[in-house]
């Protein structure tokens, strides 16, 4: 049995992490994807309302939950005693600071094995804030989100 933690803001969820999570279900017998909550990182979402989306999702892919978690990935990640960490590559400038992050935690605990999953061509250039940015000014996002959550992030964000 191997468990995946594909860990991420997720503010909100868009088709390229819905891509990444679809094939970490195929590859693993169990995929977690962790809300993980970055004081460094200001979200536009709350984590009820992210929690929510990813929820809503993911709802028709049985092996995979959505979790919360404020402190350290590794510290989840051995509590849960899980395989591995899954995160989608989408350019290089994404690659330097992943790595980074994966030998951080090969350091902390070195079972901790990364799993990289390259984007799919067609959302590589797709990210939260991109989306957000769109929204924001009543621009159509509907081929970046998954409809089930397309009318609360347009209410959420137009006109702020
Ligand atoms: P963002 O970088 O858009 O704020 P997250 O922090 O939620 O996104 O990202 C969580 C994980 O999902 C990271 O591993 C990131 O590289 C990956 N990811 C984000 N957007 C995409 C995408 N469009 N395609 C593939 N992977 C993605």
């Amino acid at each position: 049995m191997k468990t995946a933690i594909y860990p991420g803001s997720f503010d909100p969820v868009t088709f390229g992490h819905v891509d990444i999570i679809k094939r970490a279900a195929a590859l693993f017998d169990k995929v977690t994807v962790l809300i993980s909550i970055n004081p460094l990182k200001p979200a536009s979402f709350s984590i009820e309302e992210r929690k929510d989306f990813l929820l809503r999702v993911t709802k028709k892919i049985t092996n995979v939950s959505v979790d919360v978690f404020g402190g350290l990935l590794i510290d989840y990640f051995q509590e849960k005693n899980a395989d591995v960490i899954v995160k989608g590559l989408r350019a290089m400038s994404d690659f330097e600071y992943e790595f980074q992050m994966a030998l951080v935690n090969k350091d902390m605990f070195y079972k901790a094995e990364t799993v990289f999953l390259a984007a799919d061509a067609a959302s590589t250039f797709l990210s939260s804030s991109m989306v957000k940015q769109i929204a924001m000014f009543g621009g159509d996002i509907s081929a970046f989100v998954p409809e089930v959550i397309l009318d609360d992030i347009n209410s959420r964000l137009q006109g702020r």
